[in-house]
Protein backbone atom coordinates (compact mmCIF):
# COMPACT_ATOMS: atom_id res chain seq x y z
CA UNK A 1 0.00 0.00 0.00
CA UNK A 2 2.52 2.60 0.93
CA UNK A 3 4.79 1.95 -2.14
CA UNK A 4 1.25 3.00 -4.41
CA UNK A 5 2.76 5.59 -6.70
CA UNK A 6 -0.48 8.14 -6.39
CA UNK A 7 -3.46 8.65 -4.03
CA UNK A 8 -5.46 6.51 -5.88
CA UNK A 9 -6.50 2.47 -4.91
CA UNK A 10 -5.17 -0.01 -6.97
CA UNK A 11 -8.17 -1.14 -8.94
CA UNK A 12 -9.73 -4.40 -8.14
CA UNK A 13 -9.32 -7.03 -10.50
CA UNK A 14 -10.07 -10.38 -8.57
CA UNK A 15 -11.83 -11.70 -5.62
CA UNK A 16 -10.32 -14.39 -3.57
CA UNK A 17 -11.68 -17.32 -1.85
CA UNK A 18 -11.54 -15.93 1.14
CA UNK A 19 -13.17 -13.12 -0.01
CA UNK A 20 -16.30 -15.27 -1.25
CA UNK A 21 -16.44 -16.18 2.32
CA UNK A 22 -16.32 -12.75 3.62
CA UNK A 23 -19.74 -12.05 1.05
CA UNK A 24 -20.91 -15.14 2.10
CA UNK A 25 -20.76 -14.87 6.00
CA UNK A 26 -21.66 -11.03 5.33
CA UNK A 27 -24.94 -12.14 3.37
CA UNK A 28 -25.67 -14.67 6.52
CA UNK A 29 -25.21 -11.70 8.65
CA UNK A 30 -27.52 -9.28 6.64
CA UNK A 31 -29.86 -12.08 6.58
CA UNK A 32 -29.98 -12.57 10.60
CA UNK A 33 -29.67 -8.89 10.85
CA UNK A 34 -33.26 -8.11 8.44
CA UNK A 35 -34.82 -11.47 9.74
CA UNK A 36 -38.27 -9.74 10.95
CA UNK A 37 -38.34 -7.22 7.90
CA UNK A 38 -37.53 -9.78 5.40
CA UNK A 39 -40.25 -12.01 7.81
CA UNK A 40 -42.71 -9.14 7.74
CA UNK A 41 -42.44 -8.66 3.93
CA UNK A 42 -43.43 -12.40 3.35
CA UNK A 43 -46.55 -11.57 6.42
CA UNK A 44 -48.35 -9.14 3.91
CA UNK A 45 -47.75 -11.49 0.82
CA UNK A 46 -46.54 -15.22 2.01
CA UNK A 47 -46.71 -17.54 4.87
CA UNK A 48 -44.23 -14.80 7.05
CA UNK A 49 -41.56 -17.18 7.01
CA UNK A 50 -38.89 -15.67 4.56
CA UNK A 51 -37.04 -14.25 6.72
CA UNK A 52 -36.81 -17.23 9.37
CA UNK A 53 -36.35 -19.77 6.30
CA UNK A 54 -33.20 -17.48 4.94
CA UNK A 55 -31.77 -17.41 8.27
CA UNK A 56 -32.10 -20.94 9.49
CA UNK A 57 -30.70 -21.74 5.98
CA UNK A 58 -27.92 -19.12 6.37
CA UNK A 59 -27.21 -20.12 9.97
CA UNK A 60 -26.69 -23.28 8.59
CA UNK A 61 -24.28 -22.37 6.42
CA UNK A 62 -22.18 -20.24 8.55
CA UNK A 63 -21.21 -23.81 10.51
CA UNK A 64 -20.42 -25.21 6.70
CA UNK A 65 -17.89 -22.64 6.25
CA UNK A 66 -16.07 -22.71 9.77
CA UNK A 67 -15.71 -26.48 8.65
CA UNK A 68 -14.79 -25.94 5.39
CA UNK A 69 -11.64 -23.63 6.24
CA UNK A 70 -8.39 -24.58 4.48
CA UNK A 71 -10.28 -25.44 0.93
CA UNK A 72 -9.52 -23.00 -2.13
CA UNK A 73 -12.12 -23.97 -4.66
CA UNK A 74 -14.42 -20.99 -4.96
CA UNK A 75 -16.82 -23.55 -7.27
CA UNK A 76 -17.00 -25.93 -4.77
CA UNK A 77 -17.57 -23.52 -1.85
CA UNK A 78 -20.30 -21.91 -3.71
CA UNK A 79 -22.12 -25.55 -4.36
CA UNK A 80 -21.29 -26.26 -0.51
CA UNK A 81 -23.52 -23.62 0.30
CA UNK A 82 -26.40 -24.30 -2.17
CA UNK A 83 -26.85 -28.16 -1.08
CA UNK A 84 -26.88 -26.54 2.77
CA UNK A 85 -29.71 -23.98 1.97
CA UNK A 86 -31.30 -27.21 0.07
CA UNK A 87 -30.73 -29.89 2.65
CA UNK A 88 -32.24 -26.95 5.68
CA UNK A 89 -34.55 -24.88 4.26
CA UNK A 90 -38.01 -25.80 3.24
CA UNK A 91 -40.53 -23.88 1.47
CA UNK A 92 -39.73 -22.18 -2.13
CA UNK A 93 -37.26 -19.66 -1.22
CA UNK A 94 -34.82 -22.62 0.62
CA UNK A 95 -34.49 -24.60 -2.88
CA UNK A 96 -34.31 -22.11 -5.11
CA UNK A 97 -31.34 -19.66 -3.34
CA UNK A 98 -29.58 -23.73 -3.20
CA UNK A 99 -30.36 -23.96 -6.72
CA UNK A 100 -28.76 -19.92 -7.52
CA UNK A 101 -25.56 -21.40 -5.20
CA UNK A 102 -25.37 -24.60 -6.96
CA UNK A 103 -25.24 -23.47 -10.87
CA UNK A 104 -22.61 -20.58 -9.62
CA UNK A 105 -20.83 -22.93 -7.82
CA UNK A 106 -20.84 -25.44 -10.94
CA UNK A 107 -20.23 -21.61 -13.17
CA UNK A 108 -17.05 -21.36 -10.53
CA UNK A 109 -16.02 -24.78 -10.48
CA UNK A 110 -11.76 -25.17 -10.09
CA UNK A 111 -11.64 -22.01 -9.77
CA UNK A 112 -9.71 -20.21 -6.67
CA UNK A 113 -10.34 -16.33 -7.96
CA UNK A 114 -13.03 -15.00 -9.35
CA UNK A 115 -12.59 -11.88 -12.04
CA UNK A 116 -15.59 -9.81 -13.13
CA UNK A 117 -16.40 -11.86 -15.88
CA UNK A 118 -16.55 -14.83 -13.55
CA UNK A 119 -18.54 -13.55 -11.23
CA UNK A 120 -20.95 -12.28 -14.16
CA UNK A 121 -21.13 -15.72 -15.61
CA UNK A 122 -21.62 -17.58 -12.00
CA UNK A 123 -24.56 -14.86 -11.48
CA UNK A 124 -25.28 -15.87 -14.44
CA UNK A 125 -25.42 -19.15 -14.34
CA UNK A 126 -27.07 -19.02 -11.04
CA UNK A 127 -30.08 -17.24 -12.17
CA UNK A 128 -31.31 -19.41 -15.07
CA UNK A 129 -30.68 -22.05 -12.78
CA UNK A 130 -33.68 -20.27 -10.19
CA UNK A 131 -35.31 -19.44 -14.05
CA UNK A 132 -35.36 -22.68 -15.07
CA UNK A 133 -36.31 -24.78 -11.00
CA UNK A 134 -39.06 -21.74 -10.50
CA UNK A 135 -40.09 -20.88 -13.86
CA UNK A 136 -40.36 -17.43 -13.13
CA UNK A 137 -39.99 -14.39 -15.90
CA UNK A 138 -39.15 -11.03 -15.15
CA UNK A 139 -42.04 -8.92 -13.71
CA UNK A 140 -43.59 -12.09 -11.70
CA UNK A 141 -42.65 -10.35 -8.82
CA UNK A 142 -40.03 -12.67 -7.53
CA UNK A 143 -36.25 -12.49 -6.54
CA UNK A 144 -35.78 -12.80 -10.37
CA UNK A 145 -36.60 -9.30 -10.74
CA UNK A 146 -34.25 -8.47 -8.38
CA UNK A 147 -31.39 -10.86 -9.66
CA UNK A 148 -31.54 -10.12 -13.71
CA UNK A 149 -31.53 -6.43 -13.18
CA UNK A 150 -28.25 -7.04 -11.18
CA UNK A 151 -26.72 -9.18 -13.43
CA UNK A 152 -27.99 -6.81 -16.46
CA UNK A 153 -26.26 -4.02 -14.46
CA UNK A 154 -23.06 -6.15 -13.74
CA UNK A 155 -22.80 -6.94 -17.55
CA UNK A 156 -23.01 -3.74 -19.18
CA UNK A 157 -21.14 -1.72 -16.60
CA UNK A 158 -18.25 -3.74 -17.64
CA UNK A 159 -18.89 -3.91 -21.17
CA UNK A 160 -18.66 0.10 -20.52
CA UNK A 161 -15.10 -0.56 -19.03
CA UNK A 162 -16.24 0.58 -15.59
CA UNK A 163 -14.06 -0.84 -12.83
CA UNK A 164 -15.20 -4.30 -10.99
CA UNK A 165 -15.96 -2.13 -7.78
CA UNK A 166 -18.31 0.00 -9.62
CA UNK A 167 -19.59 -2.59 -11.62
CA UNK A 168 -20.81 -4.27 -8.50
CA UNK A 169 -22.39 -0.66 -7.20
CA UNK A 170 -24.42 -0.77 -10.39
CA UNK A 171 -25.56 -4.01 -9.97
CA UNK A 172 -26.58 -3.76 -6.40
CA UNK A 173 -28.15 -0.40 -7.27
CA UNK A 174 -29.93 -2.05 -10.26
CA UNK A 175 -31.05 -5.23 -8.05
CA UNK A 176 -32.82 -2.51 -5.56
CA UNK A 177 -34.29 -0.76 -8.30
CA UNK A 178 -36.06 -3.79 -9.52
CA UNK A 179 -37.03 -4.96 -5.79
CA UNK A 180 -38.45 -1.69 -5.57
CA UNK A 181 -40.53 -2.02 -8.44
CA UNK A 182 -41.70 -5.36 -7.53
CA UNK A 183 -44.23 -3.17 -5.14
CA UNK A 184 -47.02 -2.66 -7.61
CA UNK A 185 -46.60 -6.05 -9.47
CA UNK A 186 -49.09 -8.60 -9.21
CA UNK A 187 -47.29 -11.97 -8.12
CA UNK A 188 -47.73 -14.45 -10.83
CA UNK A 189 -45.22 -17.37 -9.06
CA UNK A 190 -45.26 -18.53 -5.52
CA UNK A 191 -47.20 -18.33 -2.83
CA UNK A 192 -48.01 -14.89 -3.31
CA UNK A 193 -49.74 -15.27 -6.49
CA UNK A 194 -52.56 -16.74 -4.65
CA UNK A 195 -53.41 -13.53 -3.66
CA UNK A 196 -53.85 -12.40 -7.16
CA UNK A 197 -54.46 -8.65 -7.41
CA UNK A 198 -53.95 -8.40 -3.58
CA UNK A 199 -50.60 -9.05 -3.89
CA UNK A 200 -49.92 -5.32 -5.54
CA UNK A 201 -48.65 -2.77 -3.53
CA UNK A 202 -46.28 -4.86 -1.13
CA UNK A 203 -42.76 -5.59 -1.68
CA UNK A 204 -41.35 -9.12 -2.90
CA UNK A 205 -39.38 -10.91 0.82
CA UNK A 206 -37.17 -12.74 -1.87
CA UNK A 207 -36.47 -9.52 -3.96
CA UNK A 208 -35.61 -7.83 -1.45
CA UNK A 209 -32.99 -10.77 0.15
CA UNK A 210 -31.61 -11.30 -3.36
CA UNK A 211 -30.69 -7.29 -3.26
CA UNK A 212 -29.07 -8.14 -0.30
CA UNK A 213 -26.91 -10.51 -1.88
CA UNK A 214 -25.95 -8.30 -4.46
CA UNK A 215 -25.40 -5.61 -1.69
CA UNK A 216 -22.78 -7.39 0.21
CA UNK A 217 -21.20 -8.16 -2.81
CA UNK A 218 -20.61 -4.78 -3.76
CA UNK A 219 -20.27 -3.71 0.32
CA UNK A 220 -17.27 -6.90 0.36
CA UNK A 221 -15.34 -6.34 -2.30
CA UNK A 222 -16.36 -2.70 -3.42
CA UNK A 223 -15.94 -1.04 -0.10
CA UNK A 224 -19.25 0.22 -1.40
CA UNK A 225 -23.35 -0.07 -1.21
CA UNK A 226 -23.82 -1.90 2.31
CA UNK A 227 -24.47 0.33 4.78
CA UNK A 228 -26.33 3.12 2.60
CA UNK A 229 -27.87 0.94 1.01
CA UNK A 230 -31.78 1.35 0.52
CA UNK A 231 -32.56 -2.25 1.39
CA UNK A 232 -31.65 -1.43 5.13
CA UNK A 233 -33.68 1.37 5.25
CA UNK A 234 -36.75 0.17 4.59
CA UNK A 235 -37.43 -2.38 7.05
CA UNK A 236 -37.30 -0.20 10.16
CA UNK A 237 -37.01 -2.96 12.93
CA UNK A 238 -33.32 -3.10 12.70
CA UNK A 239 -30.81 -0.28 13.24
P1 LIG B 1 -42.36 -19.91 0.65
O1 LIG B 1 -43.01 -19.10 -0.42
O2 LIG B 1 -42.39 -21.37 0.35
O3 LIG B 1 -42.91 -19.59 2.00
P2 LIG B 1 -40.15 -18.18 1.16
O4 LIG B 1 -41.13 -17.38 1.93
O5 LIG B 1 -38.87 -18.50 1.83
O6 LIG B 1 -40.81 -19.53 0.65
O7 LIG B 1 -39.75 -17.43 -0.18
C1 LIG B 1 -40.71 -16.64 -0.88
C2 LIG B 1 -39.99 -15.98 -2.05
O8 LIG B 1 -39.57 -16.96 -2.98
C3 LIG B 1 -40.88 -15.03 -2.84
O9 LIG B 1 -40.86 -13.73 -2.27
C4 LIG B 1 -40.25 -15.05 -4.22
O10 LIG B 1 -39.29 -14.02 -4.38
C5 LIG B 1 -39.56 -16.38 -4.26
N1 LIG B 1 -40.25 -17.29 -5.17
C6 LIG B 1 -41.37 -17.99 -4.93
N2 LIG B 1 -41.68 -18.75 -5.99
C7 LIG B 1 -40.74 -18.50 -6.94
C8 LIG B 1 -40.49 -18.96 -8.28
N3 LIG B 1 -41.29 -19.87 -8.85
N4 LIG B 1 -39.41 -18.48 -8.93
C9 LIG B 1 -38.59 -17.58 -8.35
N5 LIG B 1 -38.76 -17.11 -7.10
C10 LIG B 1 -39.82 -17.56 -6.41
MG1 LIG C 1 -42.90 -17.75 2.83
Amino acid sequence: MDSAPTTMEQARVSVSYDEVVVWVRAFAAQVAENKEYLTQLDAAIGDADHGINMNRGMSAVVVKLDEAAGEQDIGALLKTVGMTLVSSVGGAGGPLYGTLFLQMGTAASGKTELGPDDWAAALEAGIKGVEARGKAEPGDKTMIDALLPGLEALRSALDGGASFEDALTASAEAAGQGMRDTIPLVAKKGRASYLGERSAGHQDPGATSSTMLLETAAATWGGRGGAESPTRGLGGTNG
